[in-house]
């Protein structure tokens, strides 16, 4: 049987007042059929999290008054809200035997009473499935557009977040910058140490790189070894602070296994949207800096702007009699 379970089998309300549900003097839940018939059917309309909160919350609303609703789910990262947040509030945890569904809070600005609780409780039955079926088509719709092994951001998410950010960008004048990374001699990661130390190294780069960007900020596996760093509000001199700070990062790893000790190094290339620029101009500034910081030694970070230097140069070397 399936029922939505208390935080710690209880519901708490936040001036210490405990009630325990369903027991032998505890309120039965008092909502009209129809208004469970009808919530149940506009739940299953809907796949979208968001959009289900926003559905249950309304229809609630026709049997207790609520003011908000957040929901929180750790494992996937999900914390929603509609409605208002208010001074009390009442907890549920959302289980089944197999399935963790997230914590719901309801909010309201005055207490809630033990029949009004009863009553939240016989309309959250109608939850459990319709949510349990959102959060895996969450999980599903994540996971198109992860990169399995390293959770990265797959090219499809790419292509998607970062032509729109560069609309953005253009449209309300703010900076943007793009990081492509490769992580250098990586063939000889594998070759020398296997193929398993080369996804590890894989997995703790990505995690190096995340931790120095902001939660704006995103990273994509662009290829093999290859990843795009998407840096939102970042100049060219921002975005060179958090390349550096990234490279230094990944030449810090340390890798053990019976084979010896191993560090990597990487090479970026950095480029900052111009108001002409189309995505893929951008993203080409950024791989020719990345070519530059390869050709000139790699372990080095180089901004398009240093390559045009470079390009000066050598047209003013061709210049030269
Ligand atoms: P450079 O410094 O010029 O970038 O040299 P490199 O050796 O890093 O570049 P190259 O393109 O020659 O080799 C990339 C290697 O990355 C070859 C490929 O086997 C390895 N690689 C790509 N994807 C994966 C992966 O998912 N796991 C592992 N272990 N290796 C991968
Ligand atoms: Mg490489
Ligand atoms: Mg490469």
């Amino acid at each position: 049987m399936v029922s939505p379970l208390h935080t710690n089998g209880r519901a708490e309300l936040r001036d210490d007042k405990v009630i325990t549900p369903f027991g032998d003097l505890a309120p039965r839940p008092d909502i009209r059929p129809e208004v469970l018939l009808r919530l149940s059917g506009k739940l299953q309309t809907t796949l979208e999290l968001s959009q289900l909160l926003e559905i249950f919350l309304e229809e609630i609303q026709q049997a207790v008054l609520v003011d908000g609703l957040t929901l929180t789910h750790d494992p996937s990262g999900i914390s929603l809200a509609t409605g208002r947040n208010s001074l009390h509030t009442a907890n549920y945890r959302m289980q089944t035997q197999q399935d963790y569904m997230g914590d719901l809070t309801f909010h309201r600005s005055t207490r809630f009473r033990e029949h009004e609780l009863a009553n939240i409780e016989g309309l959250l039955s109608t939850l459990v499935y319709p949510l349990r079926n959102a959060l895996r088509y969450h999980e599903a719709m994540a996971a198109a557009f992860r990169d399995p092994l390293t959770g990265a951001g797959n090219r499809v998410a790419l292509d998607k977040t970062l032509g729109r950010e560069v609309e953005l960008a253009k449209r309300h004048d703010q900076s943007l910058s793009v990081l492509m990374l490769d992580l250098d001699h990586f063939k000889q990661v594998n070759d020398e140490f296997g193929h398993s130390m080369g996804d590890k190294v894989l997995k703790e780069a990505v995690i190096a790189m995340t931790g120095c960007i902001r939660q704006t900020d995103m990273c994509f596996r662009y290829g093999g070894e290859e990843f795009l760093i998407m840096l939102s509000s970042a100049d060219q001199a921002g975005a060179l602070r958090i390349a550096e700070r990234i490279r230094m990062g990944i030449g810090q790893l340390m890798f053990t296994s019976e084979k010896g000790s191993l560090q990597v190094t990487a090479s970026i290339g950095c480029a900052t949207l111009n108001m002409t620029d189309t995505m893929e101009e951008l993203v080409q500034r950024a791989d020719e800096a990345l070519y530059v910081a390869k050709d000139s030694g790699r372990n080095r970070v180089i901004s398009d702007l240093d390559m045009e230097f470079t390009e000066r140069e050598e047209d003013g070397e061709k210049a030269l009699p």
